[in-house]
């Protein structure tokens, strides 16, 4: 095994925990009044479709539906999305997972983030926690309909993160198939994260390897160097 040179995460279920489902879509609902842009009057139905990940087909046919542009529909979306994950941030239910202190230990290891999620979401999140500068860069999402074109299973946003950083070997880590997809398309080992949201997920891809924890991810990349 060629020695591990740098660190890419995924951001949501790596990093920092996941807002359940129904959780996500009762804030988004509470959160319509204040971002609401005049004349779009979403109702339960389609705010519960756009909390979740939605395709540009789907975001298309909503707004054919309540006569706005795709554009205007999606700046709610994720403009709601935003407040909400933000809001989760500060209440302490979106929050980092104890273990990134363990990536301390990798302080000679470039680390970056490759994340569907908004950039302006993560990096508040980074902030709001004080870990921002634990990271050389960060690829998300901008809030535009175009950037669902971007988001893994394409390999664009760890691509952009390992040109970032200059290194050669990147290991990625992610927690869904996607994430998975996206190392093998960008040409990256990839470990899997399993933690309590997808402890029982079956996969379809074989990712290189299986983790539980930042803990045993610090131990591939130092395990990976070869004994001078
Ligand atoms: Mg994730």
């Amino acid at each position: 095994m060629t020695a591990y040179d740098s660190l890419i995460l995924d951001y949501d279920g790596v990093l920092v925990t996941v807002l359940d489902s129904d959780a996500r879509t009762e804030a988004c609902w509470r959160a319509v009044d204040a971002v609401e842009p005049a004349g779009l009057a979403p109702d339960r139905d389609i705010v519960t479709t756009l909390a979740s990940s939605v395709s540009p087909e789907t975001v298309r046919e909503l707004s054919d539906d309540l006569g706005v542009s795709s554009e205007t529909l999606w700046r709610f979306r994720d403009n709601m999305l935003a407040r909400v994950l933000t809001d989760a941030a500060v209440d302490g239910q979106k929050r980092p997972y104890p273990d990134i202190d363990s990536l301390a230990a990798l302080s000679e290891v470039p680390l970056a983030i490759a994340s569907n999620n908004q950039r302006r979401v993560v990096e508040h999140i980074l902030d709001e926690y004080e870990f921002a500068d634990a990271f050389e860069t960060v690829h998300a999402r901008e809030p535009c309909l175009d950037s669902l074109a971007l988001k893994k299973p394409e390999p664009t946003f760890l691509e952009r993160a390992r040109e970032d950083i200059g290194t050669r070997n990147p290991l990625y880590v992610g927690d869904k198939e996607k994430d998975i997809v996206a190392a093998q398309r960008a040409g990256m080992d990839v470990a899997f994260m399993r933690r309590d949201h997808n402890r029982t997920r079956s996969l379809e891809t074989t990712p290189t390897h299986s983790v539980t924890d930042l803990d045993e991810v610090v131990g591939l990349v130092t395990e990976s160097v070869p004994p001078t």
